[in-house]
């Protein structure tokens, strides 16, 4: 347990140090996650990471995949439009939650249809340029984790991570099944994310 406490203590301290030259707002805290799956994950205030990575990768290992989200979290108004096209089918709901509950049960039946009709709409169109820019995201975060001093170690973690992952590049636990099944719905078979040859091929670049 106290190896343990050490452990988060040196992860929050690297936190604090690549936020600072990352020139970060505010420094997010890191989240132990129970899962058996090796992840981190980033809700743009926290970092969450798997007690499997924590076994699994080394300390080098976990700064890197640790900068990578900041990155992502360096990076949140360029992806912003992902999260809006995300947001796209619960536009329905904000409106109503926005218009009231006085508002007429036709007009609420109207708002969904007319938050629908605009998610089948918008979605086909946009589908491959959204897949493009989170597969720019992916690599983007990649690159700032390597400008931190990262990338032997994000290439080894990166390495490691591969036998653990499906044939579409998803992690076997249940969060990633979810998530694969949300993005299923808005990119259908497309898989979103960069697979981990292209990021290690990138990654070499830098
Ligand atoms: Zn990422």
């Amino acid at each position: 347990m106290g190896n343990d406490r050490n452990k988060l203590l040196s992860l929050e301290e690297h936190i604090s140090e690549s936020s600072r030259i990352l020139g970060l707002r505010s420094i997010p805290h890191i989240v132990v996650e129970e899962r058996g799956l090796p992840n981190a994950r980033t809700n743009l205030s926290k970092i969450l990471i798997t007690t499997a990575a924590l076994e699994i990768f080394t300390e080098e290992e976990q700064f890197a995949i640790i900068d990578h989200e900041l990155g992502h979290i360096s990076n949140k108004y360029k992806d912003w439009i992902f999260y809006a096209y995300l947001m796209l089918p619960f536009i329905a709901f904000m409106m109503l939650m926005w218009i009231g509950l006085s508002v007429l049960p036709v007009l609420s039946t109207m708002v969904l249809l007319f938050s629908l009709l605009l998610f089948v709409i918008l979605r086909f169109p946009l589908n491959q340029w959204i897949i493009k820019l989170k597969r720019r995201s992916e690599f983007e975060a990649d690159g700032i984790s390597a400008k931190l001093g990262n990338k032997d170690a994000l290439v080894s973690a990166l390495v490691k991570l591969k036998p653990l992952l499906n044939e579409n590049g998803g992690s076997r636990d249940s969060y990633n099944s979810i998530v694969q099944l949300i993005f299923r719905f808005y990119f259908s078979k497309n898989n979103v994310y960069p697979s981990i040859e292209e990021r290690i091929e990138r990654l070499k670049r830098y």
